[in-house]
């Protein structure tokens, strides 16, 4: 049955609706961006690659909870720990403001409580395992400061390993010794892998290790795309494998269409082949991406459950894409120790 943009809005009402990733915390730290404030779109006018996430448009687009990830530019490696305390902070400040509006949460438990009590639930990520600075102690640290996942590659070597493209990019090569030993201190301290951005090899031999969901948080899938940042059929088998989940990006290059309809494309493959405990949404929004035509901003979330709607899609397997997959993952790999205070 086709929902109506009224009654996907409804639907987001009832369920959970969660995304893995968006690096709004970037331009909150960089930019000041007010999380809090309506923004216009676009922002840059011409390109809309970022603005696309605040919290007046989550209100509107029904969104209960977002994955906000923060990225590092590798080079210097040292200073990629301390930016990412950085986009903490910027999240903390907007949540000292706002302590009504937004809460930090990192259990499934806590992203439903928010939702009941009309907080909108902010929750973290870390893109490059740089950010660690080659030491496995921060890992405890950033855990402590709520963080629950941690991506092991960005668009740069790193000492954990190789990225599937960029500079040190190198096929052959896969997860460093040290690199095993992220793999075990994040599940040690509850921080759930991500393997977006890693080599394939690096991909399989942090799967081999891990004895927890891992996901994926934004990607496309190659049996839709042919695109060197999607992952195939074998990878996405492998997470199911797990018991893990992997989002879906809306960018329109990694899609391989500016038309919603691909994001449909993309999640449906990944049932098809996986089953339907994978897919989830991972848009990447504030990343220098150009999301397709629909899906401009945060508050247009509801024309991809019509367009998902539209093809079949039933309540129960919304309900999984839209959050409950991730809240699976949340609930399976447990947050460690108590928040920081
Ligand atoms: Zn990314």
């Amino acid at each position: 049955m086709t929902l109506t943009f009224d009654e996907a809005r409804a639907f987001h009402t009832e369920h959970c609706v969660l995304d893995l990733h968006a690096d709004t915390a970037k331009l909150m730290d960089k930019l000041g961006y007010d999380l809090i404030a309506r923004h216009e779109r676009p922002m840059p006018r011409r390109a809309n690659v970022f603005g696309h996430v605040d919290l007046p448009r989550m209100r509107d687009g029904g969104v209960a909870g977002q994955f906000f990830s923060f990225w590092t530019a590798p080079y210097p490696e040292r200073g990629c720990a301390r930016s990412v305390a950085d986009q903490l902070d910027a999240i903390d400040q907007a949540m000292a403001k706002h302590p009504t509006e937004l809460v930090w949460t990192r259990t499934g438990a806590e992203v439903r409580a928010a939702k009941a009590a009309g907080q909108i639930a902010a929750l973290g990520g870390i893109e490059g395992g740089q950010a660690l600075e080659g030491e496995l102690e921060p890992i405890a640290a950033f855990a402590r400061r709520g963080v629950r996942y941690l991506g092991l590659l960005h668009f740069s070597a790193n000492a954990i390993g190789r990225p599937a493209k960029g500079r040190g990019a190198d096929a052959g090569v896969g997860l460093t010794g040290f690199g095993r030993d992220v793999v075990r201190e994040c599940e040690r301290t509850g921080i759930i892998v991500d393997l977006a951005h890693i080599n394939r090899r690096g991909f399989f031999d942090a799967l081999e290790l891990a004895t927890q969901p891992p996901m994926v948080s934004h990607t496309g899938v190659l049996g839709v795309h042919q695109h060197w940042r999607n992952i195939d059929d074998d990878q996405l088998r492998a997470i199911a494998d797990k018991g893990g989940c992997v989002g879906v990006i809306f960018a329109r290059r990694y899609l391989g269409s500016a038309s919603i309809d691909a994001v449909v494309d993309h999640l449906l493959h990944i049932i098809d082949v996986a089953g339907d405990d994978l897919p989830a949404l991972g848009s990447d929004f504030d990343g220098f991406v150009v999301p397709p035509e629909g899906l401009e901003d945060v508050a247009a979330l509801p024309n991809l459950t019509v367009a998902l709607s539209r093809r079949g899609v039933t309540p129960r397997v919304l309900e999984k894409i839209l959050g409950d997959n991730v809240l699976r993952v949340l609930d399976t790999v447990p947050a460690w120790g108590s928040l920081a205070p």
